[in-house]
């Protein structure tokens, strides 16, 4: 066998390990019964083993190095060559990382996951506060098994947003802080919009079967997807040809399912418009948190609680529900989606506060990984920068800092700026395809999606994971990374609805 050929065949096994373990994932939060969660995490641990073996065999680090020369020699868009870079980080950064910890890890996560289900609900952060030290300490050995960084949680980040450190994030989020909170000061000085006309009952049946047709319309394929019920929504792939979503719905929430289920639908276009060619291989998935975020955050907010979006698909919603909707104006809908309010949590927050909640943890994240913020402190540092930065402070940890998962569900360390670097590009790439398009909007309010959707493919989709984020980003948009356009269209959009 040819070595490419070689390194494809073994890595195409990897990904077939990794596809099958997001199969159980996804049955494990879907349909399995609860009796079945003991078996059901050491199968995907066991898969998870296997892949992981797969990739640091010597044998796969021979072949690199036979290869490289000849990538080096390829052009830099040539997928061989893209599959030779990108595998050499994968297996650099799976052979650095002892097999033993990497177990110790996922057994210590498994048991800290565990008893933060209970903590949260009894909002008892003693209860997982032991865990939870244990978990800083893993996280910062984690970040030790790769030297050279120049901040310990540097490793961390770049696992999930590969050309991000701490100090580019900090400048990323310093710069946008400054903007935001003057921002959201003037907006909460305003009178509140009202948002009564989404807190009726409508009928769960009613609700998934609009969010369907909505999802539809942007491009959602149900022939290579499908929807399903869970507690906390989530999209995942497992081929080109299958790439699903979840979503909730509550009765007395109107936006609950609906923006839930078209954010995830916007991941789910992403990997539905990776190249069929890439499929099956490490390089034909989404490239990282941030990129991916971008565009589930393009949908659900720049999109789909745009004017013009609803412009187009209120008076269908109104059908829908007529007895709740009909006598509801569309500027009333328009401003009850985008109301801007203070809040405890994270995953209720409007579009222009989100970012604070985001930057509250990625700030605690580093002063614990420094050492400078013991973990017994959390719950009173948690109530402070909420305090300061946002003018609210929950009196319990279960809406404080027991809320997220993912401390008690991983590692702490780089896995929260994802977000807001989402938030950051969806408005840089709306940007990058108004300049070609200038009439997405008259487009969207007739309800026609086809051609930002054709945008995405070609520029970002398409390309999967065959380059690192920045790379993927200049080319997506021309530009590195800037939060110039974000603040343009936060600061044009609230300032119409709240008249600053
Ligand atoms: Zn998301």
């Amino acid at each position: 066998m040819e070595p490419l050929e070689e390194l494809e065949t073994r890595l195409r096994e990897i990904v077939d390990l990794r596809s099958a373990a997001a199969v159980l994932e996804w049955d494990q939060n879907t349909y399995m019964p609860p009796e079945g969660a003991a078996a059901r995490g050491r199968q995907i641990a066991t898969l998870q083993r296997l892949a992981h073996e797969k990739l640091s065999d010597a044998r796969v680090g021979r072949l690199l190095e036979t290869l490289e020369p000849w990538a080096r020699e390829r052009a830099d868009d040539d997928p061989g060559a893209c599959l030779v870079r990108m595998t050499r980080l994968d297996f650099d950064r799976a052979t650095r990382v002892p097999p033993a910890f990497t177990a110790r890890f996922a057994d210590h996560v498994a048991r800290t996951w565990n008893v933060w289900t209970k903590a949260r609900p009894a909002d008892d952060f003693a209860m997982v506060r032991p865990l939870l030290e244990r978990t800083l300490e893993m996280s910062r050995e984690l970040a030790g098994f790769f030297p050279g960084a120049t901040h310990v949680a540097d490793p961390l980040i770049d696992q999930m947003d590969p050309g991000m450190t701490a100090a580019s994030v900090r400048a990323l989020f310093s710069a946008l802080r400054a903007e935001l909170v003057p921002l959201a000061r003037d907006i909460l000085s305003q009178p509140a919009a009202d948002d009564a006309c989404l807190k009726q009952a409508f009928p769960e049946e009613a609700q998934l079967a609009f969010g369907g047709e909505i999802i539809r319309a942007i491009g959602y394929d149900f022939s290579r997807g499908r929807q399903d019920k869970t507690h906390h929504p989530f999209m995942t792939r497992f081929s080109w040809g299958d790439v699903r979503i979840t979503t909730r719905v509550k009765e007395r929430d109107l936006g609950e399912a609906l923006f839930s289920t078209v954010h995830e639908a916007g991941h789910a276009l992403y990997e539905l418009g990776t190249a069929r060619e890439l499929d099956g291989l490490p390089i034909g998935e989404g490239a990282s948190a941030g990129i991916h975020e971008s565009q589930s955050r393009l949908w659900e907010n720049v999109v789909g609680r745009s004017r013009p979006f609803w412009h187009h698909f209120f008076p269908k919603l109104q059908a829908a529900f007529p007895s709740q909707l009909s006598g509801i104006s569309e500027t009333t809908f328009y401003r009850a989606i985008n109301k801007v309010a203070r809040s405890l949590i994270r995953t209720d927050a409007d579009e222009v506060t989100y970012n604070l909640h985001v930057m509250i943890r990625f700030d605690l994240e580093l002063e614990m990984l420094e050492g400078k913020l013991a973990v017994r402190d959390l719950p009173e540092a948690w109530r402070a920068r909420y305090q300061s930065d946002l003018g609210v402070s929950s009196p319990t940890d279960r809406d404080g800092c027991l809320q997220d998962v993912h401390w008690f569900g991983g590692q702490i360390g780089g896995v929260f700026q994802g977000y807001t670097i989402g938030n950051v590009l969806a408005a840089q790439l709306w940007e990058a395809a108004l300049d070609q398009h200038p009439d997405l909007p008259e487009e969207h309010a007739r309800g026609e999606f086809g051609t930002l959707r054709a945008f995405l493919v070609e520029r970002l989709h398409r390309h999967g994971r065959k380059h690192l984020a920045p790379a993927i980003i200049e080319q997506a948009t021309g530009h590195p990374l800037t939060i110039e356009p974000y603040l343009g269209y936060l600061k044009g959009k609230y300032g119409e609805l709240y008249g600053l």
